[in-house]
């Protein structure tokens, strides 16, 4: 059985916009409208427009939403969807079973109101770092905390590094009103450390662990590292965990973080320090990993949501911090064999799960850039012998049951 549903709220990386990530997680079969989201690109616009496709498309519990358009605009106006997912993952339209169940049961009429049902459920924000396509979503919804027939406070958490962030560029009265109100508003701001498990107040069964990653360098001053977080979700009911990304890059890209940088977290963690040309450098993926390979049997990783913004069209250069397939599958490739080192086994282990591809960035092309990345993706995880991932591609409205 599965241990999660993770609805697609928002799945690209820009520069279009309205429909940046934003990850809704619930344990699996959830009786309830509480969720957690991982990510706040996109919010209550998207949820609203969820529930019309699904009110629109009455296929959603057939094997029928596989053949739903889905906008594209590039050579094809719209493409199926099947296109976008590997056949034998576990995926379905819309919202899960049970919080359509629940919507119904409350006969609010409009979709409006269950839309807010539905937004007014998420109690706990994980961010993985603070540029806007990750939080404009919630910050352009916070104002609902306050809704006056359905208020709901939101508790946002992140890594030292982003919630300084909001607290000092968005929640200031300039760019936006100060909604914490000293943290007695309807916006909480909770810092987390790295590698130390947050238990979720909403689903008490989930422990959630923040891992600091690069997401490469400022512009000024040009050697400060930009951190952003993976994190492992772990279901304790079951055991099973899922890890979720926001942006990064990969280790072997350029980890060289120079004197500047600023820790991602206030808690002392020893990273792996080398030297790179006469620079101290930090391999925060390498850790992450290591940190997973540790401490998850990978029987229980039952899925990565990952970034991969551009395709192998875009130099390295190019990058500005993100993943590319290469990188993603070179990365792989290393988790598997961290599992062989650790657990002494005789071949890196099939990486038998799901890896759901995020943060796509819509950028002129002549074929849709996210079935572009999913092609070389597959085709590169066959030619390094990753033989078992099932690689889908994120969409928004869809549920992946994992
Ligand atoms: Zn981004
Ligand atoms: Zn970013």
């Amino acid at each position: 059985m599965p241990s999660f549903d993770v609805t697609i709220i928002g799945a690209l990386g820009g520069p279009q916009e309205g429909d940046t990530q934003c990850l809704m997680v619930r344990p699996y079969g959830y009786q309830g409208l509480g969720s957690i989201c991982l990510d706040a690109g996109a919010g209550l616009t998207s949820i609203i427009h969820i529930l019309a496709d699904c009110k629109k498309y009455k296929y959603q519990d057939s094997e029928l939403f596989k053949l739903k358009s889905i906008s594209s605009f590039y050579n094809n106006d719209y493409e199926p969807a099947w296109k976008f997912f590997n056949p034998d993952s576990p995926i379905g339209f819309g919202f899960p079973q049970e919080m359509r169940d629940i919507l119904l049961s409350k006969n609010l009429g409009q979709i409006q109101k269950e839309g807010l049902a539905v937004f007014q459920g998420i109690n706990e924000y994980y961010i993985t770092h603070s540029h806007l396509d990750h939080i404009c979503g919630m910050v352009t919804n916070s104002p609902s905390a306050f809704e006056k027939h359905f208020p709901s406070r939101k508790s946002i958490f992140g890594l030292n590094s982003t919630i300084q962030s909001l607290k000092r560029n968005i929640f200031n009265d300039e760019i936006w009103p100060d909604l914490t109100m000293g943290n007695k508003g309807g916006i909480i701001l909770n810092e987390l450390h790295a590698y130390v498990p947050q238990h979720s107040k909403i689903f008490e069964n989930f422990e959630i662990i923040p891992l600091p990653v690069c997401h490469g360098k400022a512009v000024n001053p040009p050697n400060q590292i930009v951190f952003s977080t993976l994190y492992l979700f772990k279901n304790l009911a079951t055991n099973d965990c899922i890890l979720i990304g926001g942006d990064m890059q990969s280790d072997n890209l350029d980890s060289n973080n120079g004197p500047n940088h600023e820790e991602a977290d206030n808690n002392n963690v020893s990273y792996t320090n080398k030297i790179k040309n006469g620079q101290v450098t930090i391999d925060y993926l390498q850790k992450a990993w290591e940190y997973v390979v540790e401490n998850v049997p990978l029987i229980n990783l039952k899925g990565i949501f990952i970034e991969c913004s551009s395709s192998m069209d875009v130099n390295k250069s190019h990058l500005y911090g993100h993943m590319s397939p290469i990188f993603l599958i070179n990365e792989l490739k290393n988790f598997v064999n961290l599992y062989k080192q650790r657990w002494n086994l005789s071949e890196p282990p099939d990486l038998d799960l799901d890896v759901v591809i995020m943060h796509v960035k819509m950028s002129y092309s002549e074929i849709d850039p996210r079935l572009k990345i999913l092609d070389e993706i597959k085709t590169l995880a066959a030619e390094k012998g990753i033989k078992k991932t099932r690689f889908s591609m994120a969409l928004k409205g869809f549920t992946f049951s994992l």
